[in-house]
């Protein structure tokens, strides 16, 4: 058996596996989707530290199903995302290569077109 320090999470966005502290941990808080202080309780969705997760997830409307219901994505999430390292620069510097802008929808909204719910079982 190997001893393993952190739990494993499963990405929303791209499914697989990860140590927890290697994911970026989101809460829903009053409808929207923020990341998560450490230690914060509650129902979490876990997420690679890479955009492409975060666009999968919200494709997916991985994070309506994480947290039960019509949650925002909250823009601090989209910034934790797009400026790995660290977020919490004052100022914003574009990321390299990721078209970060007009992009933040409400994933609420995507929920009203077609909800394949039963088409996405994910139980294993
Ligand atoms: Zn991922």
């Amino acid at each position: 058996m190997i001893a393993v320090a952190t739990p494993e999470r499963t990405c929303v966005g791209c499914r697989r596996r990860r140590g927890q502290d290697e994911l970026v941990r989101l809460v829903a808080a009053r409808g929207r989707v923020v990341p998560a202080r450490p230690g914060a309780p509650g129902r979490s969705a876990y997420l690679c530290p890479e955009e492409a997760c975060l666009e999968a997830a919200e494709k997916k409307r991985a994070f309506a199903r994480a947290f039960r219901g019509p949650v925002t994505l909250d823009p601090a999430v989209r910034e934790v995302f797009t400026q790995p390292g660290d977020a919490r620069s004052s100022h914003a510097s574009p990321p390299d290569g990721a078209p970060a802008t007009a992009k933040v929808q409400c994933s609420c909204a995507a929920l009203h077109d077609d909800v394949p719910a039963a088409a996405v079982d994910e139980r294993r």
